[in-house]
């Protein structure tokens, strides 16, 4: 279990069970690394340490450089309606208890005016990373993608596996049959049945769906949030994407979300990756090429 997800890896065919066994561990050990790094529920956190020193250029790591500067593109792209920024609203939404402790965090950047991604500065030469406001990261939404691709370079020495990271998938060469691997997306309302299969072959399949993690006060709204609005989108019940890496399908699957079936989708377009989007009335919007992928 990482990232309050269970993890596992299948493989097919050779190398045998002794590279197995070490190629996996050394997988697994990447989520670790990056939840240790990036995680708002550790004020010990690489990612943390940085939020604290707001206001100065700081040293980071190549991951959280790596992490913070896609998520930051991202809200580019998206014209802030996903924002890496958003770590003290969903603190203060309730989403603030570390899984692995159980403890309360708070981080005390309320600030007079909500923070944005352009409160966060690169700079690509020398490596830092400025918050030019209080603010705190959240990773939430790239992290585990970024985890999957690092977990993926260790298992070189295959050629057939997938990595499940509680339904956000990399999909490698062929199943036992030697076929692309069966990936069923979910039924946004019905989490027992699949409401679409797709075939797929070296590429990652991220879900975001809003019935993952609802809030556990009774309030309405679960953990995926609009920046401008800060409530929880209703025009989208889930978001799926195939795309090249797992962080670039984990983050533009939120995005997706976020930003509702018919900007979502024209989004996930010009970003030339394939996609689903479940409306509310459990209508399916998907990417042109997106049926390519489909399994009928
Ligand atoms: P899961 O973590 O269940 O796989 P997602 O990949 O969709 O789901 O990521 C949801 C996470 O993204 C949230 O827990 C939060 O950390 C972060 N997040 C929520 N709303 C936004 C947003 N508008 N922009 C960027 N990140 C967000
Ligand atoms: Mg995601």
């Amino acid at each position: 279990m990482y990232m309050d997800t269970i993890v596992t890896v299948e493989v097919v065919g050779p190398p045998g069970e002794r590279v197995f066994r070490s190629r996996t561990a050394a997988a697994f050990s990447w989520f670790a690394e990056v939840e240790r790094r990036c995680s708002r529920f550790d004020p010990d956190s690489e990612v943390m340490r940085l939020c604290s020193k707001w206001g100065e250029p700081v040293l980071v790591s190549d991951l959280v450089y790596r992490c913070i500067e896609f998520a930051l593109a991202v809200a580019d792209a998206t014209e802030g309606a996903f924002d890496p920024t958003l770590g003290g609203i969903m603190e203060a939404k309730g989403f603030n208890v570390n899984y692995l402790t159980g403890e309360k965090i708070s981080s005390n950047s309320a600030t007079r005016r909500k923070p944005c991604y352009r409160d966060v500065v690169l700079d690509p030469v020398a490596r830092t990373i400025t918050l030019v406001a209080p603010l705190t990261l959240d990773l939430g939404a790239v992290a585990k993608g970024f985890a999957i691709d690092l977990a993926v370079r260790e298992l070189a020495p295959f050629r057939n596996y997938v990595i499940n990271a509680g339904g956000d998938i990399w999909a490698a060469g062929s199943n036992e049959r030697g076929e692309p691997w069966h990936i069923g997306i979910r039924d946004s309302r019905h989490s027992e049945s699949v409401a679409s299969m797709l075939l797929v072959s070296d590429a990652a399949v991220c879900t975001s769906g809003g019935y993952e993690r609802p809030r556990d006060d009774g309030e309405n709204g679960h953990h995926i949030i609009e920046s401008i609005t800060t409530q929880s989108p209703t025009g989208s019940l889930s978001a799926t994407v195939i795309g090249p890496s797992a962080m670039v399908a984990d983050a533009l699957s939120t995005a997706a979300f976020v930003l509702g079936p018919d900007k979502g989708i024209a989004f996930l377009s010009a970003q030339h990756v394939e996609g689903i989007i479940t409306g509310p009335s459990l209508r399916h919007h998907c990417t042109p090429g997106f049926a390519r992928w489909e399994f009928r």
